[in-house]
This record gives structure tokens, sequence and C-alpha cells, in this order.
């Protein structure tokens, strides 16, 4: 039997069986030995009949003495047997299971798990589990306990891991090359398939998961190394020439850029004007200024004589750019092209008219520059922005468009390095660690419910002199008619409670149309107050709004407080984060309290990984990251290191893994990469 089987080749395994198989998830061979573990359950020591103690669980191996007899008990059947060891006699008792009745054989020998209880008189052994011993059993063993769904109980799940262990026995390739198994010390893939399932001893778990986890991490990692790897190879990018237009293009800024900004231009530089494709991502706190950033290379690579395309999540955001982008290119001869889902017919096709024609130098849009139909004259570079909210396969798309345009990605969401190079491992990384001059502390403080009139009239009174707020109210993601019925009700109740303050929101619902007039009235400070939801504002720029009122905060993850936090704090008034929530639990309020205590959005996106765990971190999915079957990204950090360590140590030997040693994991990466496990 080979790993790719269909697991309906293992014996006892029928229709039934392998539908409620692949409610697991599990098909094949493979993905039943790579079912893991959720517990185990220790059942080395095993004790005799005259050691059992009440209430203890216990578990020890007795001979059947005879048939047992069945009771009714008042609502329980009980069924009872007597059993014994050398040492002494004892009754088992089984509740509402009838047929134990004529199971086990008199004068054979079995192992049972459970607790002896002193009830209806007398000491009996109530058997929460117990297994034939057969002929080979030699002692008693660490037990594994499994995620399962109903129809498929432990018991079962057992027998089918040692019956695929058995046919599979020693039979798999090893694939982590020899060098590496020996230089990090690495268990046998066999041997580490068979202990992680039924460890013999405490060292040999940790030995086998330890690989295990290991091979996770390095196929993973390795497998974006050498996607990497290929792209640079395949792709000759092209070379950008005039270095110092870039220079130049500071003097059309209304300020000097950070030495941050400098830092990430200059490497953007270097990967221009070499030949190869760029394919870099840049990490910024919100706030550091990556869009002019973005403004200096697409102004640099336009006077090259090539388009370059921004494209943003959402269409408040896309109009924004444009207009920012506008102003300033405008005086410079270069015509900037905006291009959204919501335009009217006429519209797109004036624009798509720009883009093809290459009249239009600067492409700004929403996932509509990326769709068929859309024809590039001669895109030389393609930039996303808030990458979070793009999949790796709209990374991909993007791409396409024109001949290997570079790629740039910008995203505020600060992620730790080695995590960076995990979501992102097939780009290069810079990262903006610095904010402009002259920012102001956003004071932020959590409240409660109780706290929401003296809100109220603070709001008042900052809007009585001039100034603007934000107010969030939760997105509901089961259900987008209730989130649209909540932003509305809460913002015609602020209206009513708010003196003297013209109050609008905006909602995932409403046509772009009415959203962008909404927004524009609330630049240009007609509308007082802006109530809405996290999905349409995020890297909006409004300089007069002083207020972040942030409803049921608990419901937001913190780098997402975060960067709302980010939306305030950008004129020259001090600013405030008013974060509200009810919830009581210690982890709710530590999580507050973190963003109260720190403005460093690397800080605070290692707290929330810490206090969340690393898949509510990361979302569903939202970053590409296949699941993890064995590893957890936070708790085994020091081995995804020396995972990644690894995977680098490879590329610089055989970066398209031709040497005969690498066959196996050449092979293993493009499984990985052609599987379903990364959408690329
Ligand atoms: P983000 O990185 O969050 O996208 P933005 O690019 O929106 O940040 O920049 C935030 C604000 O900071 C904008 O108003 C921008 O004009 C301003 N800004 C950017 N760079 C600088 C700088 N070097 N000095 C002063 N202000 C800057
Ligand atoms: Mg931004």
């Amino acid at each position: 039997m080979e790993w790719k089987d269909a697991v309906s080749q293992l014996k006892g395994v029928g229709e039934q069986r392998e539908k409620k198989l692949n409610c697991l998830g599990i098909y094949t061979i493979e993905d039943l030995l790579t079912h893991y573990p959720r517990d185990y359950k220790d059942r080395t020591r095993l004790a005799k009949i005259l050691e059992l103690e009440v209430n203890t669980e216990s578990t020890f191996i007795a001979c059947c003495k005879g048939s047992g007899e069945v009771l009714k008990h008042g609502r329980f059947t009980l069924t009872r047997l007597r059993v014994a060891d050398e040492t002494g006699e004892i009754g088992l008792l089984w509740y509402n299971q009838p047929y134990m009745k004529n199971i086990l054989k008199p004068g054979e020998w079995y192992l049972f798990t459970g607790k002896l209880q002193n009830k209806y008189g007398r000491k009996e052994f109530s058997v929460t589990e117990w297994e034939g011993i057969g002929d080979h059993f030699a002692g008693g063993r660490i037990i594994p306990v499994y995620p399962s769904v109903e129809g498929i109980s432990q018991k079962m799940l057992r027998g089918l891991m040692a019956a695929a262990l058995a046919e599979i026995r020693g039979g798999l390739a090893e694939d982590i090359p020899l060098w590496i198994r020996k230089e990090y010390q690495l268990a046998e893939r066999n041997f580490s398939i068979e202990e992680i399932h039924f460890p013999k001893t405490e060292q040999s778990f940790f030995d086998a998961r330890r690989r295990l986890v290991f091979e996770e991490f390095f196929v993973l990692q390795g497998a974006l190394f050498s996607l990497k790897a290929h792209l640079e190879e395949g792709n000759r990018g092209f070379v950008m020439k005039k270095k110092k237009v870039i220079e130049d293009f500071q003097n059309y800024l209304s300020f000097q850029l950070t030495n941050g900004q400098k830092k990430v231009l200059k490497e953007i530089e270097k990967d221009l004007s070499t030949g190869k494709q760029m394919n870099r991502l840049i990490q910024g706190d919100v706030g550091s200024g990556k869009t002019a950033v973005a403004m200096a290379v697409s102004y640099w690579v336009i006077q090259n004589g090539y388009q370059a395309v921004l494209m943003a999540p959402t269409e408040v955001l896309a109009q924004q750019h444009y207009l920012s982008f506008s102003a300033i290119f405008e005086n410079l001869g270069i015509t900037t092209v905006l291009l959204t889902g919501g335009q009217t017919a006429k519209e797109k096709r004036a624009a798509l008219q720009k883009v093809a024609s290459g009249e239009g130098h600067m492409i700004i849009g929403t996932h509509a520059v990326i769709q068929n139909g859309v024809e590039y004259r001669k895109l030389g570079i393609a930039i996303t922005d808030e990458q979070h909210r793009f999949g790796v396969r709209q990374r991909g798309a993007l791409n396409q468009k024109g001949e290997n345009p570079h790629v740039l990605v910008m995203t505020a969401t600060p992620i730790p390095r080695t995590l960076a190079l995990i979501l992102y491992g097939d780009l290069d990384i810079s990262i903006i660690d610095e904010l402009p001059p002259g920012r102001q502390k956003i004071d932020t403080m959590a409240v409660t419910t109780n706290y929401h009139e003296r809100i109220y009239r603070f709001i008042e009174k900052e809007v009585a002199e001039g100034r603007q707020a934000y107010v969030i109210c939760p997105m509901i993601e089961e259900n987008e008619k209730l989130e649209v019925q909540s932003v509305l009700n809460y913002s015609e109740e602020l209206q009513q409670k708010l003196n003297g303050c013209k109050v609008a929101c905006v909602h995932g619902k409403m046509k772009p149309k009415e959203k962008q007039e909404i927004m524009n009235c609330f630049v240009k400070g007609e509308i007082h107050v802006l109530v809405s939801t996290t999905v349409i504002e995020v890297g909006i720029n409004v300089p007069n709004a002083v207020i972040m009122l942030i409803e049921n905060a608990e419901r937001f993850g913190l780098a997402q407080l975060h960067q709302l936090r980010g939306r305030v704090g950008r004129g020259s008034d001090k600013s405030y984060c008013i974060l509200v929530s009810d919830a009581k639990t210690k982890i709710a309020k530590q999580r507050l309290k973190s963003l109260t205590d720190s403005e460093d959005g690397f800080v605070i996106s290692e707290m929330d990984l810490k206090l969340r765990g690393p898949g509510e971190f990361f979302g569903i999915r939202q970053h590409g990251l296949p699941e993890l079957k064995i590893a957890n990204i936070y708790e085994d950090m020091p081995i995804l290191m020396e995972a990644q360590n690894a995977a680098k140590k490879l590329m610089a030997i055989d970066p398209f893994l031709s040497l005969d040693a690498h066959e196996g994991i050449r092979k293993r990466f493009t499984r990985f990469l052609d599987g379903k496990q990364l959408e690329i």
C-alpha cells in the first residue's frame, strides 16, 4: 500500500466509514497518517487489581472470568462482569451497553481503563475503554487521542492508524536531504510517523514531533524560496534608468522624506536598475508614509516610459489615492486614470481606452485593474496597497498583467520577520521603520459603555471647535443585512444624541457613488461624525478627524484596532482613540490594555499573536497561508527558525534543486506548490 492510496483500501473501511473519514478531511493513507493526535493519554503504568483506588483513573490487565449479566437499575442498564489478575478479582461495570454481556471471552486477557467506584453498595470498576491484548501485548502504552466526528470512535481511529502503519511500515521515502537531517539532528521519517501516533516513550515522541514540525515548516518555507528562485531566474525585469529622477521628485512633495522612506526607496532603486524582476513587500506601520514611496517609484517608472498601476482594496481608498496622486502628477505632465468597479460603463470605457493607448500613465483602482479586458500599453510596475486584504492569488493575477512588471506590495500589518518570511517567502522585504516627525501621541483609552454620555459630550465639544470624529461599529460577519442595520441604527441614534453634529454613515451595501459622496463630504468637513464598519475605511486620510471611537472593541484584532487608531493623529491637533468594551475576561482586558500601553505596531502584533494564537491572528487563510497540520507557528518558533535556516542553506547550495541528493525534496516542493494547499 502507498501513501497516495485511497483510505478505502484499508480493511474495515467501507462506504459509510469512508464518508465519515472524508468529513475529517481524510481521503488517502497520507491524509489518515497525517491526521495527528490532538492529545495523548499515558497508559504506560498498569495497575494491579489490588492497588486500584476509588475515583482514580487507572488501567489494568485482567482475565475474563465468565459471561456478564445485565440488570435494570432505574434509568440505566448495568452490565456486570467479573475479571481477575494474580492479585485479586473485581467486578466490572458498563452503563447502558447491554451488548457487553457476551463480547469478552472467558479465559482471555484484556486491558481495561476506567475508575473504581463505590456505589450500589459495592466497589466496582466502571469501564470507559477496553481492548483485547492478543499475543503481541508489550505492556501499557501512550494512547493517542484524535480530533474526530460522531460515528468515528477513538478506538476505530487508533485501529485504522495501526493498520495503515502496518501496511506502510518503513516504506516512506525520506525527502529531507540527508545533510539537513544530520545537521539539524532530525529523526527519521518512518520512525516519526509511527511514533507520533504510538509513542513508546516521551523522548521518542518529542523527537518524532520535532521532525514532523520541522518538515512542515521546511516544506512550506523551502517551496516559497524555490518559487522565488524560479521567478527571479525566469523573469527578467525592465531596467529603469535615470535614478536621479527619484531625488528630483522629492522636490515636488510638501515634506522631506524620512530616512526610513529613503532607505526603502534605495532598496527599490537597486532592484529596478539591475534587470531583475522586483518582488518586494514594504512593511510600514500605519502613517509611516508608504504612499509617498509608491508615488516616487511610480514617477521614476513613468519617466522611463512605462505605466504604473496602484491597486487599492476599496473604492474609497482608490479614490483617495487618485486625488493625492493626480494633485501632484498633474503639474508634472503625468495623466492619472481611475478605474473602479463602481464607475459607469461610459467612464470605464474612457478609462480603459486611456490605459490601452498609453495616454494614461498612472492607473489607480480597485480589483478592476486586474480584471479581464484591461489591457496595458506598457506596464512597468504593479503596486498593491494594504496587501493583507489581497490574497496571494490576486497578487499573482496582477503580476500577469503586462510582461512581468515589477511588483511592489505594501502592508501596514506589521508581522514579526520570521512570520513575514513564511507568509511572503516569495518576496523580498523592506521595512519603513520610522514615522514622519512631529506625529503626536494619540491618547488611547479603554472604557465601558457607562462612559457613552461623557464620550458624546466630548465629541460635541471637539466638533464645536471645528474637528471631526470616526465611529466604528463592529461588523457582523455572518450577516451582512444585520451589519448594515446596526450601522444605520447607530448613526441615527448618534444623530439624535449629538447636538450640533452632522452624522452620516457608510456601509458595505452602499453604491460606490453614494459612498464616495459621503466620503467627500467628510473630507470637506460638511459631515462631522462618520459611522462605519472597518471594512470600508482602511487607509483613509482625513487630518482634521481627531477622534476614533470604536464600539465593541473586544471583537477586533489588535492589529486591526491599531490600524483604525492610525486614522487619527494625522494633523496638528491632539487626537484620541476611545475603545469601548464591556468584555469582562482577563484576556480581553489585557488585549485592550496593550493598545493603551503601546503605539508600536510590531509590539502590538506580537502581543496579538501571543494572546489570540496564530489561527485567529491570521484570519481565515487571508494571507494564503495553508493550514498547518502539526506545527504551531507561535509555540514552535524555534523550530521554524531552524527550518528557515535550513531552507536558506539549501537554496544557497542548489537553488534549482538539480542535484541528485535533492530530487526528493524538489518533488515534495513541487507537489506542495501544485497542490490545493497554496493558492498562487
Ligand atoms: P500609510 O503608510 O499608512 O499608508 P500614508 O502614506 O497615508 O501612510 O501617509 C500618512 C500621512 O503622512 C499622509 O498625510 C502623508 O502625506 C504624510 N507623510 C508621508 N510621509 C511624510 C514625511 N516624510 N513627512 C511628513 N509627512 C509625511
Ligand atoms: Mg496607506
